[in-house]
Order: C-alpha cells, then structure tokens, then sequence
C-alpha cells in the first residue's frame, strides 16, 4: 500500500510539473501573430503522416535514418509498456497484462526487448558519432554548452533506461524460475542473455534488484518526459502539429505585406477606395518574436538541432556569420526568455540585435536551401524575411548598396540607375 501511495504521488507530481511547462509553451507560442492558414487539409494531414510519422525527409540519409526509426519507434512503441507499469504501480500488481493478453504477452516483450536492444545500440553510434568522429554540424559555433551536453544527456538517459529495462526482465525471469509470486512471461530473448549474471543472487537481492529496475525505468520515464519539454527532443512531439502548419506555396514564394500591397495599388489607382477610418499599420516585419507568427514560433520549438539546414547552407558553407539552425535556436531561447521573466516582451531585449545580428541576416541568399534540407518542415527563411522587413522598413538599416537598390526599383522600376527609358539605348547602335 505505501509502495502505490509513494508512486500516485510521484506521477501526480511529474503530471503536474508536465502539464505547467506544456502551458508554459503554448503561452510562448501564442506570443506570435495568428496567421491563417491557406491550403488544403488533405495535403497538411499527409505531410503529418508522412514526414513527421514517416519521417520521409530523414530518409535522405539512409543509415542516421534507420537508426533514428529505431529509436523513434522504440519511443513510441516501448512507452506502450508504460502504461503496465503505470496500472502496476497504482494497483499493486505484477505484468497486469500477461494474463489477459496469454500467449500474445511474451510476443509482445520480445517486441520492446528488441527494440530496448536497437534504441541502445542506436544511441552508443550516435553518441560514437557525435564525439568521437565529431561530424563537424554537431561541433559548430552554436553547438557549445547547453545545445552538446542537451544532446549527449538525451542519448545517454536512454542508454540507461533501456538497460533498466533489460536488467528488470533477466532478474523477472531467474525469479520467475524459483517458487515466487512473479507472473510468467515465457522466454525473453534479449534479457535472457543476462540471466547468468543474476542466477547465483539470493532471492531477496534478486527481487531488490528487479524493484530497484522498476522504480527506476518508470521515474526515470517520467523525469525524462518533463526534461524533453526544456530540450530539443522535445521534437518528437512537436514535429506533428509543426508539419501540420507548415507552409504548403511553392519554395521560393515570398508572402506579399499586405499593408504595403494596399499602399502600392492605392498609388497607382488599383485600390478600392476605402472608407473605414485608416487603421494602425502596426510594425513591418518583425524585430521581436510577438512580431513573427505563431507557426514560425512553433517552429522553434520543433527543431531537432540535427543542423542538417546549416550543413546546406551557402552562406554558412562560404564561412558567413549566418546558421539557420542558430535562427531557429535564438528564437526559441528568446520565447523562452520572454515567457519565464517577470517583464516579458518589456525586458529591454528583443531577437534581433540581442540574439540574431544583422550581420546573419544580411547573408541569407533566400536559396531556401535550409527548408529543403529540414526533415520536419521548419522554415527559417521566414523568420530570416521578417527580420530583414523590420530593419529595412522600420530603421532603413539595410547596407548602403541595398539601399541603393531599393531607391532604384522605387524609381527605374529597375535594380540599375538608369532611367526607364534609356533602357533600350544598348540597341541603338
Ligand atoms: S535561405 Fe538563407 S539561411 Fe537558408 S540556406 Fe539559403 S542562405 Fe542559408
Ligand atoms: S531547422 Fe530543421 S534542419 Fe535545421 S536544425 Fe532545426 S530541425 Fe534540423
């Protein structure tokens, strides 16, 4: 009894401090412009399908793809065993399903315990990957501290508790083999390959061992379910609802600005006259995060870190200051800011000039290179749009020759400095 106390009070805690950090995000992604979305639902629900739960676009790079599927799957399918463990830590039973489910149960294991043995082995090459070959787009400049250690924690918490598991199933089954309460499952492969290491153990330090196992996978689930909503990983959620509101017009297209659309066709008589009263024009662009739109916010929060957009991009690649990947993290970080401080968006700090420097906008070649190369969408070229938008528009900041560009399509319609109508001079002689 005090072993199913201790454990609805360890759940209601983590369910509580869970469910406060997912409030915590929406709250940071409603900071952004609602913007409507345009397009079809069918299509939207087969990016959902496809590349979020398909995961289409990983698949680009054949092996990293396989055995993230192993680790994707193993997340999704393993957790179903949670649940077990859930209704055995309220009820105070033991396996609850390995009587309803027969001769389906052991199947079952074997299933988990096969993909327990992918998710470690992925994850020893991952970690293998990234710090011992160091695969230069996981040791750039924005990849220090927090963003390297969030990484090597995530596959590391799951190398732990996929041993938990296995260690749980061999002592369950040396148990099982002795005149004990423990439930049978049958023959578990991959735990039994452990079996010999347990056999000559006591009984009473065996069922320590297979308790010590238990509590530990199933709060160590729960710790890590609450650290995955302050990590990257948080993408394993995220990637669905973010490929759902993705954009779906051609790369390439550039959303017009309404306002400034309207002022252009008032000039040349195009416009229907209006006769409300003239509204605010509110800021052009964005300098802040409340100025970019909630599915750009939501972006952040979905982005893997995997660096795979940076590694495409020509301005990176031509050692420019600009990662798309850090755009995505500096806005994430910066919602993130907002969304904990007491003065919120009032904090005398905004994303551009604070995090993101014009120096890294100004780069961006708007190849889109970036958003052909992220596996779940994200697009940081809109934010990139934006942000230039604002210093453009609102502080006239862009560099001289741009500036000179800008008065020259204003006035030759034109990028040169030549009148309209010595445009066909060339052709005179
Ligand atoms: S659109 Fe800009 S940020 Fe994206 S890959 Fe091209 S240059 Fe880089
Ligand atoms: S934006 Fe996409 S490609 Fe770039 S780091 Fe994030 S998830 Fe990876």
């Amino acid at each position: 009894m005090i072993q199913q106390l201790i454990f609805a009070i360890v759940l209601l805690g983590f369910s509580f401090l869970i469910a406060r950090r997912v409030r915590l995000i929406k709250k940071g992604i409603e900071l952004g412009r609602q913007t409507p979305l345009t397009g079809d639902t069918a299509t939207r629900w087969k990016n959902v399908l496809l590349i979020a739960f398909g995961q289409k676009k990983m698949f680009k790079r054949i092996v990293p793809a396989v055995l993230h599927f192993f680790i994707y799957a193993g997340f999704l399918i393993i957790n179903l065993e949670v649940l077990e463990f859930i209704i055995d830590g309220l009820a105070g039973t033991h396996r609850f399903f390995a009587p309803w489910l027969g001769q389906v149960y052991p199947v079952l294991m074997n299933v988990f315990e096969f993909l327990a043995v992918a998710v470690l082995l992925s994850c020893v090459f991952f970690l293998i990957r990234r710090n011992i070959l160091k695969i230069p787009r996981f040791w750039s400049a924005e990849m220090k501290a927090w963003p390297r250690l969030d990484a090597n924690t995530i596959l590391t918490v799951e190398i732990i508790l996929m041993t938990a598991i296995l260690t749980m199933n061999a002592a369950d089954q040396v148990l099982q083999l002795r005149d004990t309460h423990y439930t049978t499952t049958g023959s578990l492969f991959f735990s039994s390959f452990l079996m010999p290491a347990f056999e000559n153990l006591e009984t009473g330090t065996l069922i320590f061992i297979e308790r010590a196992a238990w509590w530990f996978h199933i709060v160590g689930i729960l710790g890590f379910a609450l650290y995955v909503t302050y990590s990257k990983h948080l993408h394993i959620f995220m990637a669905f609802p973010n490929t759902y509101v993705a954009r779906l017009e051609p790369k390439g297209y550039i959303n017009n600005m309404p306002v400034v659309t309207q002022e252009v066709k008032s000039m040349l008589g195009l416009a229907e006259v209006s006769t409300s009263p003239p509204t605010e024009p509110g800021r052009f662009g964005a300098k802040d995060v409340n100025d970019l739109s909630r599915a750009s916010l939501m972006a952040a929060f979905a982005c893997t870190e995997c660096g795979r957009c940076t590694s495409e991009c020509p301005a990176n690649l031509t050692g420019k200051k600009l990662s798309p990947r850090k755009i995505m993290m500096d806005t994430r970080d910066r919602v993130e800011e907002v969304i904990k401080s007491q003065a919120g968006l009032n904090d005398g700090k905004s994303l551009l000039g604070d995090y993101i420097t014009k120096e890294e906008i100004n780069a961006c070649t708007s190849c889109n290179a970036c958003v052909e190369a992220c596996p779940v969408m994200i697009n940081p070229l809109d934010i990139i749009i934006e942000l230039r938008r604002y210093v453009a528009m609102e502080e006239s900041g862009s560099p001289a020759s741009w500036n000179s560009m800008f008065q020259n399509i204003e006035t030759n319609f034109a990028p040169w400095k030549f009148a309209p109508s010595d445009r066909f001079n060339w052709a005179k002689e």
